[in-house]
């Protein structure tokens, strides 16, 4: 049988900011291969696709896009499936998805270019699903679009084993990454002119817990990161309230290029359904949580990720959390209703609160988040704001955002793509800030909206 020749590929990416740093490695590890990267799927020999299991509707989406190239009568693509979906679904994908030639799990990325290669030489269906991961990941190769804002891995994995979500099973246990290692990563893109990072990790806070002998925990890395010349902002995603602690609340305070902005996901406002979730915390622990960071750094902007409809999830226990979400006024929120997820330990429950319930209980709360991000957006017409520069929006203005994460857009030139600047805001709507850039841009060392 004649070897099959690679020469373009073309990623699609679904899902979270983890799954879109973990496309750019591949893509850094395809090219290094000496493949070119192609913006249409048309156009490429090999097609991957890096998949979300997080919700069964992003699971659908991709099955069934996957599904439509097996009917398709084009050229024939090598198919290859990579992320939380290989995971969850391993062998299975194969016996629905036929044409599909490998599957590669979240903790195999840097096996990508063996797979391939065993496809190639084989002709045979191959995968790669290990459930544990090692941090062998060439992480300098990765190849990224964004010229300003780089995403950079600290851990992976998760602990938590919260009861409706498949994390823990699709990305193994947490295993941290050597602070040298994302130091050195972060000080070469600072030399590459890149002036934010977001640390990712499915839990950020849990950094350095599995390898105590480091002596080495988030707060303390923030600490080592904020030295680097040319890091303008570091962000992190995303947080579990249970590992927010009094030192990293001070880091927040104290480090001038670490963001006032804390995403800080209760997921119920129910004590009752937050021990049904395995959240770890209560109502109140978490009320408590949010006072403490408040006292302590008191311009932070707050972010959360809110599950309506958890099974048994009363009409009152709903209500707490819109109360909830009231009385802490998020400046993000991702809002979602329930769906069961394989694997889970909640999949083996009713799954009773009707479809209805759920969609009419998100509409409420999706209500209210506008309201607010209404208000908050009115307030700041007349202020004026510092705003990293980040690219061309459609309408050929320029983009940036705050440091609370407000999207702020603006006339200006090209040469400020990539530079803090200040802009008075004159307008707004819910999502999305107007403004005018100030020409004198001393930036007051705490402008923090
Ligand atoms: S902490 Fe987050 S990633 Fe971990 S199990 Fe809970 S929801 Fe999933």
């Amino acid at each position: 049988m004649e070897k099959r020749q690679l020469k373009t590929f073309f990623v699609r990416t679904y899902g979270c900011q983890m799954n879109e740093l973990d496309s750019e490695l591949m893509i850094g590890a395809l090219e290094k291969r000496g493949l070119s990267r192609v913006q249409e799927e048309e156009d490429a020999d090999l097609l991957l696709f890096n998949t979300c299991s997080i919700r069964d509707l992003a699971e659908r989406k991709v099955m069934g896009k996957i599904g439509q190239l097996g009917r398709s009568p084009h050229k024939r693509s090598l198919i290859g499936v990579t992320g939380c979906m290989a995971m969850a679904k391993k062998e299975r994908i194969f016996r629905k998805l036929p044409h599909v030639d490998f599957v590669v799990g979240t903790n195999n990325i840097s096996d990508l270019n063996a797979v391939l290669d065993e496809v190639l030489e084989t002709g045979k269906q191959t995968i790669r699903t290990d459930s544990t991961f090692e941090e062998n990941l060439n992480y300098f190769d990765a190849v990224r679009d964004d010229p300003v804002k780089a995403f950079v891995s600290i851990i992976r994995g998760c602990d938590k084993y919260c009861t409706y979500c498949v994390v823990p099973y699709t990305r193994g246990k947490e295993v941290s990454r050597p602070a040298q290692d994302i130091v050195a990563e972060c000080k070469q893109l600072a030399a590459k002119g890149y002036k934010e990072i977001t640390l990712l990790g499915q839990n950020v806070n849990s950094y350095g817990k599995d390898a105590p002998e480091w002596n080495v925990l988030f707060h303390d890395l923030l600490y080592q990161l904020d030295k680097i010349e040319g890091v303008e902002r570091i962000r992190f995603m995303t947080s579990h309230p249970c590992d927010i602690t009094v030192e990293l609340m001070q880091a927040i305070r104290d480090l001038p290029s670490v963001c006032e902005f804390v995403h800080f996901p209760i997921q119920a406002g129910s004590s009752r359904i937050l021990r049904k979730m395995n959240r770890r915390y209560t109502l109140e622990q978490y009320l408590e949580k949010v006072q403490l960071l408040r006292e302590i750094v008191p311009n932070v902007s707050l972010g959360t990720d809110i599950i309506v409809g958890f099974p048994t999830e009363t009409e009152e226990e709903f209500q707490m959390t819109y109360d909830i979400f009231k009385q802490i006024r998020y400046s993000v929120a991702f809002l979602f209703a329930y769906s069961a997820r394989k694997g889970t330990p909640a999949f083996r429950w009713t799954d009773d609160v009707p479809e209805e319930v759920k969609q009419e209980r998100l509409q409420r709360l999706i209500q209210l988040h506008q309201e607010i991000s209404n208000e908050e957006m009115q307030s700041l017409i007349g202020s004026e704001v510092e705003i990293l520069v980040e690219q061309r929006n459609k309408t050929e203005s320029l983009k940036g955002r705050t440091r609370c994460w407000k999207k702020v857009i603006f006339n200006g030139e090209d040469n400020l793509i990539g530079s803090l600047q200040r802009v008075k805001v004159t307008g707004c709507n819910h999502q999305t800030l107007y403004g005018e850039r100030l020409k004198s841009a001393n930036l007051p060392a705490s402008d923090s909206r």
